[in-house]
């Protein structure tokens, strides 16, 4: 081979590398406005570096952002910015990779029975708090998830890249926004139908039948599509044997251990949360759940935010400001009957779901983190994913292996680990600039400075000021 025809190849292979981390799209105006940090090539010196990886943070590390990628990092003593670049000096500061979060969602409990459709504001929202990328959990609005995907996709939206998952596949329920299969061949025909329309997802949900989710387990796989599930009709044992991706809510879902647990029905949330909060993370029945999860390599998606919200005596959730003022007045209301709610199974459940949630991680199981803002409320997008990152910590997570959880591993999960969930060369620069040290003061990850996404750096101020004492408008 002829010297320049290797130097050719050698070019070819850096404008493939380059390529597969992903440009960005051509923004409009109205997603410029967003935009702070727009160079051919920026340089961040003197960073603390924490990869994503769960490994020890880096001091004083110069990374090279160039088409959309890390095209350099390393020791700022080695590594300098190259001439011509935006530099940015980031002493005293941290950059992480993007978060990862696959229990978000585009819709908000506005009032009774009703989902407000809130994705023009949430996208913004999750952007400003540092998510990237992140996984829809269902949707009751039909097309908005798979229309904003598209939408940010093009450039013509602020927010993270996106999974959109169909609207929810459940049985028999009195959910007005939500369709009621009739039976396996309709959840065929329904995963069908939306894959077709560009979902990317799929979400089982309570009510579901085993041979429903059998039938759309087969269809998504069958299109190379994953699916998920809050169950609750079918336990986590069966769901795994029928070959299901995902489990939602850590182990506050499963109705494994109810007694006399009637195939097919749902015993009630309840029913199977009570029998979790008793439940011992060291006894053989909940290691034999683990070992069959981990074995058949179902992942499990932490929600901590969202049993916050139910628990008495916890603070206060952060970015409540940002609600129409009805909506939030709403959630304080719930906030003081949880409160004074003395019975309150959450007391013990929270803790439990920390503890089953770490012998899981433990196992070597996959365990993936989002922040479902449903419930009666409170779950704010952005805010609530850097809130899940604290909570895993007091779970017993060291700070760098719960950023893992909401970087990498949601990666992982995604299938697009090569690309984007941790900070390394040649991949896709999905960067959060934090005021602080986060790997020593968790707290930290609220201090968002930058969001680079595709090495486009947003401004989460000027995204929270667009939206703010608005949301639940839309
Ligand atoms: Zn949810």
């Amino acid at each position: 081979m002829k010297p320049s025809c290797s130097v050719a190849i050698a070019v070819a292979v850096a404008a493939a590398t380059l390529s597969a981390a992903g440009q960005p799209p051509q923004f409009t105006d109205a997603v410029r406005a967003f935009i702070k940090v727009d160079a051919p090539v920026v340089a961040l010196t003197n960073a603390r570096v924490i990869d994503g990886t769960g490994a020890p943070a880096k001091e004083r590390q110069t990374l090279v952002i160039r088409g959309g990628a890390i095209a350099e990092i390393g020791d700022g003593a080695r590594v300098k910015a190259p001439e011509g670049a935006t530099v940015i000096d980031l002493t005293g500061k941290s950059v992480m990779p993007g978060l990862v979060m696959v229990h978000e969602h585009l819709y908000y409990p506005t009032g009774p029975g009703v989902y407000g459709q809130l994705g023009e504001s949430f996208v913004r929202l999750y952007l400003a708090g540092g998510v990237t990328t992140m996984r829809t959990g269902g949707n009751t609005n039909g097309v908005m998830d798979i229309s904003l995907k598209e939408a940010i996709d093009a450039g013509r939206q602020p927010g993270p890249a996106m999974d959109a998952t169909a609207p929810y596949l459940n049985g028999p329920q009195n959910q007005l926004q939500r369709h009621a299969l009739k039976d396996a061949d309709d959840a065929r025909k329904q995963g069908a139908y939306w894959a077709d329309m560009g979902a990317t997802s799929f979400k089982a949900y309570m009510m579901i039948t085993r041979d429903e989710l059998r039938a759309a387990v087969e269809e998504a796989h069958k299109r190379g599509l994953k699916i998920t599930g809050h169950l609750c009709s079918v336990t986590y044992a069966e769901a795994a044997e029928i070959g299901i991706d995902d489990l939602e809510h850590g182990f506050l879902a499963s109705t494994d251990f109810v007694p006399d647990k009637q195939p097919d029905v749902c015993p009630g949330q309840q029913a199977g949360q009570r029998t979790i909060a008793a439940l011992d993370e060291n006894g053989e029945p909940f290691k034999a759940l683990v070992k069959k999860l981990v074995d058949r390599k179902v992942a499990l998606t932490s929600t901590l935010t969202v049993f916050e919200t139910f628990t008495p005596g916890r603070p206060m959730p952060p970015g409540l400001d940002v609600l129409l003022p009805p909506l939030k007045q709403q959630f304080e209301q719930n906030y003081q009957r949880t409160a004074q709610n003395q019975q309150s199974l959450y007391t013990k459940l929270l803790p439990k779901a920390f503890a089953l949630e770490r012998a899981f991680a433990k196992a070597g199981g996959l365990l993936i983190a989002g922040t479902d803002p449903t419930g009666g409320g409170g779950v704010i997008p952005g805010y609530s994913d850097q809130r899940q990152i604290e909570l895993l910590v007091e779970a017993g997570f060291s700070p760098v292996e719960a950023i893992r959880i909401c970087t990498l591993n949601g990666a992982t999960y995604l299938g697009r680990d090569a690309k984007i969930g941790s900070i390394a060369q040649g991949k896709q620069a999905d960067l959060v600039v934090v005021d602080g040290d986060p790997s020593k003061t968790i707290a930290d990850v609220r201090k968002v400075e930058t969001v680079f996404k595709q090495g486009v750096g947003f401004d989460p101020a000027r995204l929270i000021a667009s939206v703010s004492g608005k949301v639940g408008l839309w």
